[in-house]
């Protein structure tokens, strides 16, 4: 019998690892980590475990980097309406078994969570499932058909952390200037899929030197640029966060790196107390966009898992992304992570989904085109998947292993060697390009709230 009334029922200690916290600035070699009763209660060398935490679990980590959970602030979890692709526990199997113990869903299913009563099913089958964290994204507007606002208000209160009509642009730009204003005093960002319909229309790929060799109609880099430009100038006019998903061109990055510069100054003047109203830019991108090109397309004979929007772009977007992770003018690294039916993707090019599934090998491709050839430092890494998307999101407890935040936590190994596997995957969804990738990095055990969800790669029953 557990002994009822203990405080140690949940009592974890992570032993030898390298802790990186960017939370706090720590980088630590051979140090542990305890949780106790499902919250961080030390980090430092030589942690015991109280005499009485009989049960306590002691995990091993000498050779391994211990590090905040891992936040996936962009996930589509399918469900409602689509769980033939993907549902929440599917999702949230295969997220853990990515090292993610946080994750934010969104919200292009069907319903779409636009009131409180989706939103509330979302988090309630997550948290009975119990493998990852889930924070609803809501819709922008009703239905996401881009007409009305949604019920923001209401939605934050069941647990909607930002908004976003993803999948879709708000071409709306009056509705987009109210939902920034409406957003802005709960702290809610809203996250741009930042698409212009009307150039992108018919589009199956970049539009450049490789969609010419293949001829398929192509989508410029300027579908992308023109939405991201009218969201950062409504930040701007409304005072409100703008956060950009899935940057892939050079041409956005310049423009957020501008943006932000221009927020700094604005802040700066305000404070000072000066004209203008500060707002907030922040951006996130792929691992799929800084490991693949428009060649994949090419290179893989037209594979349909090749085919995400946006689109895989350039060599030299790529670089710009890569500069832009590495100078923090792209805050975060998401997934996008996107699962489709083997049917659905069984098609010609142009008839195929956009979208791919990749949360399993998230790390792993971060690690491996970025840490790998010297883009981030690790603690880069983590900061990028840990501690800022938890910044962006104002995810209290979350991202940090400060004492008293809650016991997520992520034990890796940025050296493992991995031959992708989709067979092995969790998720439904195995519309992926990288069977057969050689991979460096794999998240080995994952502990939510105190508790042991993976251990040595596989998940618990
Ligand atoms: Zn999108």
């Amino acid at each position: 019998m557990a002994n009822k009334g203990s405080n140690f029922d949940t009592t974890v200690l992570i032993k030898g690892g390298r802790v990186v916290d960017p939370s706090q600035g720590l980088d630590l070699a051979g140090a542990d980590v305890l949780i106790v009763d499902g919250k961080v209660a030390k980090v430092g060398a030589g942690v015991a475990v109280h005499p009485a935490a009989k049960g306590a679990r002691v995990i091993d980590a000498a050779g391994l980097v211990v590090t905040p959970g891992l936040i996936d602030m962009h996930t589509h979890l399918r469900d409602p309406g689509f769980e033939y692709k993907e549902d929440i526990v599917s999702g949230t199997r295969a997220a853990a078994h990515g090292g993610f113990t946080t994750i934010c869903s969104m919200p292009n299913t069907n319903p779409v969570p636009d009131n409180q009563a989706i939103v509330r099913y979302i988090r309630q089958k997550a948290a009975a499932a119990g493998y990852c964290n889930v924070y609803p994204i809501g819709a922008v507007s009703k239905g996401s058909k881009g007409e009305e606002m949604a019920e923001i208000g209401d939605m934050v209160l069941e647990g909607a952390v930002a908004f976003s009509d993803d999948g879709l642009p708000v071409w709306n730009s009056e509705l987009m200037r109210q939902a920034l204003t409406y957003a802005k005093p709960f702290g809610a960002p809203i996250i741009s899929h930042s698409e212009d319909k009307s150039l992108a229309e018919g589009g199956q790929m970049h539009e450049g030197y490789w969609s010419m060799v293949l001829g398929l109609r192509g989508i410029p880099a300027a579908a992308e640029e023109v939405m991201i430009a009218r969201d950062l100038i409504l930040a701007e006019l409304t005072g409100g966060h703008i956060h950009v998903a899935h940057v892939s061109t050079r041409g956005s990055v310049d423009l957020i790196r501008r943006a932000k510069e221009r927020a700094k100054r604005v802040a700066e003047t305000a404070a000072a107390g000066g004209h203008g109203r500060p707002f907030r830019v922040t951006a996130e991108c792929t691992p799929n966009h800084v490991t693949l090109t428009d060649k994949a397309v090419y290179d893989s004979k037209y594979d349909t898992n090749t085919k995400v929007n946006p689109p895989l772009r350039t060599g030299d977007d790529v670089a710009a992304l890569k500069e832009a992770l590495a100078d923090g003018t792209i805050d975060v690294i998401a997934s996008d992570h996107a699962p489709h039916h083997f049917d659905e993707k069984d098609v010609e090019y142009s008839y195929a989904p956009n979208g791919l599934s990749c949360i399993e090998v998230s790390l792993a491709l971060a690690i491996t085109a970025l840490v790998e050839p010297g883009v981030l430092t690790l603690p880069q890494l983590v900061d990028r998947m840990t501690t800022a998307p938890a910044r962006v999101l104002g995810l209290k407890g979350k991202g940090s292993l400060a004492p008293g935040s809650d016991g997520d936590v992520t034990v890796l190994d940025p050296k493992a060697r991995v031959k992708v596997d989709l067979s092995t995957w969790y998720s439904k969804g195995k519309n992926a390009p990288y069977q057969g990738f050689e991979l460096v990095g794999q998240a080995i055990h994952t502990v939510l709230g105190g508790r042991l969800v993976m251990e040595d790669g596989v998940l618990r029953a």
